[in-house]
């Protein structure tokens, strides 16, 4: 068993009091929340804070409700879920469940129970890349001589690459992506909302905006007449691993008129654990508006193959993946438009 390095625990009682703390500790301190992928990465030595200040008390990043949003045309809904809350309880809220059912989806495949027990959402959002040749002990990243994203100068995946490629391994990214959902942070320059799909950096080493000492306290997920959603995922084994490939299909509906056939107003196609920032499929952003929904889950699915070439960044069969990929968005789309 490997043993957690010595660090030192703090566990404010309010945000504010986070914030000034973090403020005070900078690059000493890393923010922990359920501590399922931070604490695995300080025994692996991939991290090594000297303090970590904990968010699991914090009354702020706690609630799952929807809000009424004054505007121009009648009052609009929104999901706010707090970032504090553990993915067990995103994953069994009927609110999430019938607001927002990719982020309801995502949840519950989150590893284990135990994880989605103690796992946050917040935690999810911020989760570290992973790469087989980085989520490894000490001994055996130093045996290969280390690696750009950490102690190394050399990408094993892409060779003579100057940018590391791992994995975006967060089952909510694509999901809050495709939903449209905002990411409301406050930090030492106060706060500010980042929508999903901007969140996250093609750079594996650091693939998020966050600035030190920034907290995700929020997600905001806009709610429309006609929307439906739904979450894929390849793993190895069904009852605990990371995600091999995930997707992530949401489509708004108008009425199909009498005799017509349901057709798309918009639709979103999300897949990740590809390269360090899930991918917004361009095929489905250009789908006209007004196209009948039939045929899109085959015409999406081929469209998601030619774009999506995954990498050796994880451990399985690279040709195996990218063929996965269009059983996936298939599947995605189809239960997202109400077709399976
Ligand atoms: C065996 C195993 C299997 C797993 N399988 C999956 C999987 O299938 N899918 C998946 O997505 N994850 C998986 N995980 C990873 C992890 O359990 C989840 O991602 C979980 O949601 C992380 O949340 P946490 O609260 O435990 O985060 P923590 O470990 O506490 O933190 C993770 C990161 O987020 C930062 N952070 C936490 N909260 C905040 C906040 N509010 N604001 C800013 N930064 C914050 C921390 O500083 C840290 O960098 C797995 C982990 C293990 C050990
Ligand atoms: S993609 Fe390259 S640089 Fe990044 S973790 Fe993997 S081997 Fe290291």
């Amino acid at each position: 068993m490997l043993p957690l390095p010595i660090f030192k625990y703090h566990r404010p009682r309010t945000l504010d009091e986070a914030i000034t703390l973090l403020a005070q500790l900078g690059d000493k301190a890393r923010i922990i929340a359920g501590g399922t992928d931070l604490l695995p990465n300080m025994k692996h030595g991939l991290v090594e804070p000297e303090c970590v200040v904990s968010v699991s008390r914090l009354e702020e990043l706690r609630g799952i409700h929807l809000e009424r949003v004054p505007g121009g045309e009648g009052d609009r809904e929104r999901l706010l879920v707090g970032a504090g809350m553990r993915l067990a309880e995103i994953a069994e809220s009927l609110v999430v469940q019938r607001a927002a059912p990719a982020l309801a989806e995502a949840a519950a495949q989150v590893g284990g129970p135990h994880h989605r027990a103690m796992g946050t959402l917040g935690g999810n959002i911020c989760l570290d890349t992973r790469c087989r040749y980085y989520n490894q002990t000490y001994f055996w990243r130093k045996s290969l001589g280390f690696c750009l994203k950490k102690d190394g100068t050399e990408c094993h995946v892409v060779r003579g690459g100057q940018k590391c490629v791992a994995a975006a391994s967060n089952d909510s990214a694509p999901a809050l992506i495709a939903l449209g959902a905002e990411i409301e942070l406050l930090g030492p320059r106060g706060e500010r909302r980042v929508p999903a799909a901007d969140f996250y950096t093609a750079d594996g080493i650091y693939n998020t905006v966050l600035i030190p000492g920034e907290v995700v306290v929020r997600v905001a997920i806009p709610i429309t007449a006609g929307r439906r959603s739904a979450f894929e995922k390849l793993r190895r084994r069904g009852a605990i691993d990371f995600p091999l490939l995930s997707v992530a299909a949401r489509v708004d509906l108008n009425d199909g008129d009498e005799g017509q056939p349901t057709s798309v107003r918009a639709i979103e196609v999300v897949v990740s654990a590809l390269g360090a920032r899930p991918r917004r499929l361009r095929a489905a952003l250009a789908v006209p508006v007004g196209s009948p929904v039939d045929g899109l889950p085959s015409a999406l699915a081929e469209a998601a193959f030619k774009e999506c070439k995954p990498l050796t960044n994880l451990d399985d069969d690279v040709i195996w993946r990218r063929q996965m990929v269009r059983i996936l968005v298939r599947k995605a789309v189809a239960r997202a438009a109400c077709l399976a």
